[in-house]
């Protein structure tokens, strides 16, 4: 007899990413996982094969040095920081804590997918508040907040659409939902936004009990394969995530990369100049090239090209040419590819290569 999981995990699909290969191609050009344009840090890459030496200790489970350094440089207090094997465990830490059985959690339509993912196996009800302009709606997130409801995700600037809210709306999402629900602030991509207004979430966390915010080394720092997130939340939310917390949940080698990117001077300048240029530049490109762009704060772009045939047929042209982009079927926008900002190089090849589709495809 087959031994049955809980009934919740069953409704889960497994997630499918970080896909680097096309039969019949040789060179890839991966633009999936809005991974960093510049590749790691010199000085991380260093970090990693110096920590090579010690693999046979366990790591700090506390994450001392790394937390240090994490508030150092963003003036926060390391003692409310807890480090995770990427953001993802960290969402996870969260939904296990506060969600499970018999709770809602109340996410936009098209929010990151992972909040769904994990929510269910948790066995949340996953509440999707459908969006206006592909922007969260937070009229329309207060309302969807029922009794049961304990959880709320926001990414902000969010993955896929690339939107962002205003800072006066976060605060008034903050502000009128109710206390016993646990804001959860996704600034996954912060450090990429230009607006003067934003702020990632720290000030929200500072002011209110129930507000955590979540932050990547995956992204700008690239640093996506060390996996290595941190939350930085109210201390009795420090507690909780303690308690829940795997004994040795980020390697030694993730942690002294995420120390080293840290330091690494004028890397966030550089790549925060790169990433609204060449952001700008594909975004005009595809614009001439006949095809909808959705504006983006983040290091990517949703392309639009009116109907799930038709991006299909893009898609398929692209990775003719070895350029991996991310099909957006499974956030139920198969009008769309999400299109990471690379190297100039690689946004000059996905130009030319929607271009001559746009012509020819
Ligand atoms: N949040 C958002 C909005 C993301 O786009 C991603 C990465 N795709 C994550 C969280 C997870 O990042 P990581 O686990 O690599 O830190």
């Amino acid at each position: 007899m087959t031994v049955m999981p809980r009934p919740s995990i069953l409704s889960v699909e497994p997630y499918v990413g970080g896909e680097s290969k096309v039969p019949g191609v040789n060179r890839i050009i991966k633009l999936s996982s809005n991974e960093g344009a510049f590749g790691p840090p010199p000085s991380a890459i260093e970090a990693i094969a110096a920590n090579a030496r010690e693999a046979h200790r366990y790591p700090d489970g506390g994450a001392t040095a790394l937390r240090e350094a994490i508030g150092a440089r963003f003036g926060l207090d390391p003692a409310r920081i807890v480090c995770g094997n990427g953001s993802d465990e960290l969402l996870a830490m969260l939904i296990l804590a506060y969600g499970g059985e018999g709770t809602e959690l109340v996410m936009s339509a098209h929010g990151f997918m992972m909040y769904e993912i994990t929510g269910r196996w948790a066995g949340c009800q996953v509440i999707k508040v459908p969006e206006k302009n592909l922007t969260a709606d937070v009229d329309g997130l207060l309302a969807a907040v029922g009794p049961r409801t304990r959880l709320m995700f926001l990414a902000n600037p969010n993955n896929p659409t690339g939107s962002i809210l205003p800072q006066s709306e976060v605060e008034r999402l903050r502000r009128e939902l109710r206390q016993d629900v646990l804001l959860v602030l996704d600034s996954a991509y912060a450090e990429y936004v230009t607006r003067p207004d934003y702020d990632p979430g720290q000030k929200l966390v500072d002011a209110t009990p129930n507000t955590v915010m979540t932050r990547t080394f995956s992204k700008i720092f690239g640093l996506g394969g060390m996996r290595l997130g941190w939350a930085y939340a109210p201390a009795p939310i420090v507690d909780i995530l303690g308690r829940v917390r795997g004994p040795f949940n980020v390697n030694a080698a993730a942690m002294a990369a995420g120390i080293a990117a840290l330091a690494e001077p004028g890397w966030i300048e550089k790549s925060i100049a790169h990433n609204t240029e060449w952001r700008g530049k594909v975004a005009a490109a595809m614009e001439a090239a006949g095809f909808k762009v959705w504006p983006s704060e983040g290091n990517f772009l949703l392309v639009d090209f009116g109907d799930g045939t038709r991006a299909k047929a893009a898609d398929a042209h692209l990775r003719a040419r070895g350029l991996i982009v991310r099909a957006m079927g499974g956030y139920g926008l198969p009008q769309c590819l999400r299109v990471t900002i690379g190297a100039a190089e690689e946004c000059q090849m996905v130009i030319d290569a929607l271009t001559d589709f746009s012509r020819n495809g």
